[in-house]
């Protein structure tokens, strides 16, 4: 039988709460057997600002995932190509993992700008979108033929970004209810976000 799986792509710097919660939306909504999370390293439309190194990003990700059945961490965006282009990962799966079918997830907040996406027609063409609802963000100014290629996925959304953890670390302020604990006892010995 052919292996469905999800691919769910981000920098997360930090992971939070955000990401566990539409990870398990993902994995519970029947469209695939398995989510495999990407660690980007270099995302085109984030390159000027700061990040935390690739390896830290990766050992926050592996704790705050470690407890998740059916996921898997791929660090195979380090290994591609730099600038990482989404459709180059895509194409490269396919090609390596040809008895899947590779669903791309994201959250809305990237739907809603995902024509904005370098060869965002040609993720389409590859694959069929799943996406998880956020707080504040309306897709409905999604193009037809992006929203064609789309399956909504049940989610109870939380108003969490990792940009507003980093504000908050840097003001001082507690953010141990939106992170894992495990993920802020690095974030502490990193001294990260200061
Ligand atoms: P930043 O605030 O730095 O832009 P972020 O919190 O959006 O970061 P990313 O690592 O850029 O996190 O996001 C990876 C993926 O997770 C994206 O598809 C994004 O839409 C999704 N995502 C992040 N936070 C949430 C959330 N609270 N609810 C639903 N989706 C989310």
């Amino acid at each position: 039988m052919t292996r469905r799986i999800g691919l769910f792509g981000g920098t997360f710097d930090p992971v939070h709460n955000g990401h566990l919660s539409i990870a398990h939306s993902f994995i519970n909504s029947g469209y695939v057997d398995e989510l495999w999370v990407l660690l980007t390293p270099y995302p085109p439309h984030k390159q000027s600002k700061q990040q935390t190194s690739y390896k830290t990003r990766l050992e926050m990700l592996e704790v705050a995932f470690q407890a998740m059945d059916k996921l898997r961490i791929q660090t195979i965006e380090n290994e591609l190509p730099k600038p990482s282009y989404s459709v180059q990962t895509i194409r490269y799966l396919k090609n390596e993992f040809p008895e899947t079918d590779f669903y791309y997830c994201m959250g809305e907040d990237s739907l809603a700008q995902f024509n904005t996406w370098k060869f965002y027609d040609e993720i389409i063409a590859e694959c069929e979108l799943l996406v998880a609802q956020r707080p504040g963000i309306s897709h409905h100014k999604a193009e037809q033929r992006i929203l064609a290629r789309t399956h909504f996925v049940e989610h109870q959304p939380l108003d969490i970004s990792s940009s507003r953890i980093r504000e908050q670390i840097g003001k001082e302020e507690t953010v141990g209810d939106f992170i894992p604990t495990d993920v802020v006892k690095i974030i502490e010995k990193e001294q990260l976000y200061k």
